[in-house]
Formats: structure tokens, sequence, C-alpha cells
């Protein structure tokens, strides 16, 4: 009996053992000096050139504020919310492993104080501490580490990079790293920590200077945590002896000290890194070897080639409100949008100027919208609230009426159908609910669920969110971009096109290109009589990828060099 006991003992220790240990590999990648030196560029590319290697690779987003979500959030305060096919309203970096990585990052991929936080206190609230006094250490980082280990799971990564937010030495992030700390003890030789720092060049000293870079080292010291890789942000390459001091100081090897210079396009840096053998060293720390199956980085390689050497232009103006105010400007509200421009014209071979058209100046300057002529395209992408507003579906109508390539996105194509709605059908006060409650001609109006969210004030996370079925019209433009007949796009929205307005849209010649499979929500609107006049209640910028583009995007880019043929 005591034998039996004792080998039970054993087994149930054994399990509990093999139930705490993954395969997969940890980089923790956070940053030093200063914020905004592309901390989450700089893990997306190392998650790529480990993709080439022949490894599965995810990331995770850790944004030490208190919000659930960025959906609450003012786009100049945050930047673009980027909506993952689940429905999450996340942080603009998710959206750069999406494109680098050429997957889809899911909602588990992203965590956020309030959420870990909240979790927590959930459980405590349901007696699942089992009476214990819950603390701050041990159960916040806990949470954090078992929220790290099911989105790896769930995602079957190898290799799953964490990007910490913020910098080392901040209050708001410490209990992040001490999870990472804690997973590193956990299995040692599965955790790697990089640095992303700044080496900056004052102007009066004409020097590079990497004394906040080893402080940064020390900080992080000093949450219990050594630095495996620095990566050094600068201006300019770093040199042999600026490398040694880093190394010395940091107690780093100089191998693992990796000179990041600022480069013209942000996809080169996984070019850039692969060439600094960033992914062979850290296999050898992780004891890994590239795979037989390694796809290698040719097709990126191909693509940076590409970007560098494409010369016939093809110029887009995308028309925002979001202009200079804030922390963020309108570049990094609409990232998404840039991107999927890009994608769509390096496609064809041609390189993108992308230019910027304040909505307001429109209403006050109505002259300023010959402007709009010297476009091969105009972009009216989403939007919140009235200010812009008039603005914006002035310069739909030159676009119309001129023939110009016009693409609308989400509230871009709310306010296309007021135009039309407007002008065409001689509906004179037709608006959206949004912008004038009491309109006679409300053709865009508050879907019937989300009229209940809103008398409850519950803002957050309630809008119609993520990807959903959307059946397409054989006879449009948008079936021949995507060549299917169903397509799965992302949304974000809480007001619709109200369908008592289809049939006399419809009769003026207005194409309902997509609907919902139950046929109650447009989600294409398209004028056949244009060179390219479709507009998407979705947001198809979400989905688009740096090697094939998107579908929608690939077509609009494709109408606006042929106007330009036209010319
Ligand atoms: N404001 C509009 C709505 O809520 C459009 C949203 C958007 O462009 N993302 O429906």
């Amino acid at each position: 009996m005591l034998f039996f006991l004792i080998l039970l003992n054993f087994f149930l220790i054994s399990f509990q053992f093999l139930s705490n240990f993954t395969m997969s590999k940890f980089i923790f990648v956070v940053g030093g000096v200063m914020s905004g030196v592309g901390k989450g560029i700089a893990a997306a590319s190392i998650g790529r050139v480990l993709q080439s290697k022949g490894y599965r690779v995810s990331a995770i987003k850790i944004d030490p504020y208190i919000n659930i979500d960025a959906g609450t959030m003012n786009p100049t305060e945050h930047g673009e919310v980027f909506v993952t096919e689940d429905g999450d309203e996340t942080d603009q970096d998710l959206g750069n492993y999406e494109r680098f990585l050429g997957e889809n990052i899911l909602s588990d991929n992203y965590m956020t104080t309030g959420r870990v936080y909240r979790t927590v206190i959930e459980k405590e609230r349901n007696l699942e501490y089992g009476g214990k006094c819950v603390e701050v250490v041990p159960h916040i980082p806990e949470e954090v580490i078992r929220r790290i280990d099911n989105a790896t799971a769930k995602s079957r990564a190898d290799i799953m990079l964490v990007e910490v937010g913020g910098t080392v030495g901040e209050y708001q992030n410490l209990l992040f790293l001490e999870a990472a700390r804690m997973m590193k003890m956990r299995n040692f030789q599965d955790v790697i920590f990089v640095l992303v720092s700044y080496l900056p060049v004052p102007s009066k000293v004409g020097e590079m200077k990497s004394k906040p870079t080893q402080y940064a080292i020390r900080t992080l010291n000093s949450a219990g945590i050594q630095a495996d890789f620095v990566l050094c942000r600068a201006e300019r390459a770093l040199d042999e002896s600026r490398k040694r001091k880093i190394a010395i100081s940091g107690s780093v090897s100089p191998d693992h000290i990796i000179s990041a210079p600022d480069v013209d396009s942000i996809y080169e840096i996984p070019i850039y890194f692969n060439g600094e053998q960033i992914g062979e060293k850290i296999m050898k720390q992780f004891g890994l070897k590239r795979k037989k199956s390694a796809p290698g980085l040719g097709d990126w390689q191909r693509l940076v080639r590409k970007i560098e050497t494409v010369k016939r232009e093809v110029r887009i103006g995308i028309v925002g409100k979001y202009f200079k105010t804030g922390d963020f400007v309108l570049k990094d509200s609409y990232i998404s949008v840039i991107e999927a421009v890009k994608h769509a014209a390096w496609r064809q071979n041609l390189k993108p100027t992308i230019e910027w058209l304040n909505a307001d100046d429109y209403e006050t300057v109505p002259k300023q919208l010959a402007e709009l002529k010297k476009f091969d395209g105009v972009i009216v992408p989403g939007g919140f609230g009235g200010r812009g507003t008039e603005g914006k579906i002035a310069a739909i109508q030159y676009l119309r009426k001129n023939k110009i390539p016009f693409f609308g996105l989400c509230y871009g194509m709310q306010l296309a159908a007021i135009e039309f709605a407007r002008h065409v059908c001689g509906l004179k006060n037709a608006n959206s609910t949004e912008i004038d409650p009491k309109t006679d001609a409300p053709v865009i109006h508050v879907m019937p669920e989300q009229e209940k969210v809103l008398l409850a004030g519950r803002y957050g996370n309630t809008m119609r969110l993520g990807a959903y079925p959307c059946v397409l019209d054989k006879k449009s433009r948008s079936f021949a971009a995507y060549g299917e007949k169903q397509i799965f796009e992302r949304h974000r929205h809480r007001y619709e096109f109200n369908n008592e307005f289809r049939q006399a849209l419809g009769e003026r010649g207005l194409l309902f290109a997509g609907l919902s499979p139950d046929n109650r929500l447009v989600e294409i609107i398209e004028i056949p009589d244009h060179p390219f006049f479709v507009a998407t209640q979705f947001h198809p910028e979400f989905k688009s990828r740096p090697l094939t583009g998107h579908p929608l995007f690939n077509a609009f880019v494709a109408a606006a060099i042929n106007k330009r043929g036209g010319k």
C-alpha cells in the first residue's frame, strides 16, 4: 500500500512538472531610454526572421495602461485602434505583427493592466484563491504568465515574442517585468530578453552617446533581469568601440549588441536583422537549429528590392480629420490604411505617394476641392463624430462627379451613401443619425442592437466588431476583385445603412454590391458607371499583407493608375 502511494505521488509530481513544462520559447522585448523607437517593428522583424528559419512564431503585446482595450481611447491619444479577426480593439503593434508574420493575431495575444487586474479580482470574488490573501505579488504576475501560456498554447507557437509596452524604469510596467523574470526562473533556457534602446547623436556634440543605453541595462538589472541582446536604435550604425563599451558595462556578449540604424522602409528591418545574424544567435542561445523546412527570406527580399527600385508613381490622397492634434498625427491614426495602399502599389510595381488632405478645409474653402484632381485616387477612411463630415461629403461629391477613383472605408462608406442620397436622389437633408439625430432622411442610422448599448452608456467593446461574412454581387467590381462569392472582413461600427432607403438609392444607380448573408446589412456600395467608386462598411485595411496586398486595395490602385494612364 505504501509503495502504491509513493508511486502515485511520483506520477502526480511528474505530471505537475510536465504540465508546467512547455516546449515553447519566449522572447521578451522591452524598451530602454525612450519610447517610440520602434519596439513593435523590432519584435515583428525578429519574428519574421525566426519564421524564415522554419519556426512557428507568434507575438503578444502588453500595454501597461488600465484601459481594458484601446477602443475607448481618442485616436489623438493612441493612434490607430487595430481590430483583430475575433473582434478585439487593440494596439497598432498587433497590426505590425500581422503584417510581418503574415498571420492573424487574436485577442488572447493582447493584454493590458486593466485586463489582468480584472481577472484577478473576478477570481477572488469567485473564491478561486481558496480564501487566501490575494496580493499584487505574486498573483498579478501569475495571471500575466497564465495569459502568456494560454496565448502560446492557442497559437501553437514554437517561439512567442512578448513586447512589454513602455520603457524600463517606468512604474507602470514593473509587474510585467516581474512576470517575465518569474518565467525565466521557471525555465531558464527558454527565455531571452531583448532590450531595444536608443543612442542619441546630440547635434552640438556630434557623436553617438551610449551612456543612456548603459543605464537602461542597469535599470533592467534592478528588476532582476539581464538583457541577452541589445538592439541599438540610432540614426546611424553603431561602431565597434561603442558596441564594446555597452557589452562590457552591461555584461552582454559583444556579438549580441545589434546595430539597428534608421532605414527608409520598415520592411527592410527583417533583412537587416538577418544580415546581423540575429536569428542564428537567438537559436544558438535557445539550443535550436534551422529547420529543414525553413522557407528563408527570399520573398521578403524580393519585396524590399522592389520597394527600393519602383519608379512609376501612383498618387493617393487620404481625407481625414485627425490632423496634427495631440501626440499622434493622422499618420498614426490610419497606419493600416497607409500600409494597405503601399502593399497594393508595390504589388503593381508602383511607387506610392500618399498625401494627407484635411477635410475641414473643404468646408471652409470649397475652391480647395479642385486639389483633388491632382490625385490618381482618393480614400475617405473611417471616423467618428460630426467634425469634418461636411468636408468629406463635399470631397466625395467632387470625386463622383469628376470620375476620380474613390475608395470609402466604414465612415467613408456611410458618407458616400449620404452624398448619393443628397445629390443624386434629392434627399437634401440626408444624414447619419450620428451627426444629425433629427434628420428627416436618416440614410445611416444606429443599428438596433446598438441603441440599447448607447442608452445604457456601455461604450467599451460594444460596437459591431471583428470578422463577419459578406456575400458579393456577381456583377460587382468587388466580386471581380476578390474572385469569391463570400468574404470575411473586419468591422468596427455602431451605425449602418438604413434599409428603408435601399430602393430609392438603388433605383438611381447605387449598387449594393455586398450584403450580410441574411440580406439585412449593407456591406459594400458601388457606382458601376464610374472608374472606381467602391465603399465598404468594413475595414479591409486590417487584412492587407505586404506580399500580396488586399483585393480591394489592389483594385483601387489599379483603377488609380489607369486614370493616370488615360490622362
Ligand atoms: N462612426 C461610424 C459608426 O460608428 C463609422 C465608424 C468607423 O468608421 N469605424 O458606424
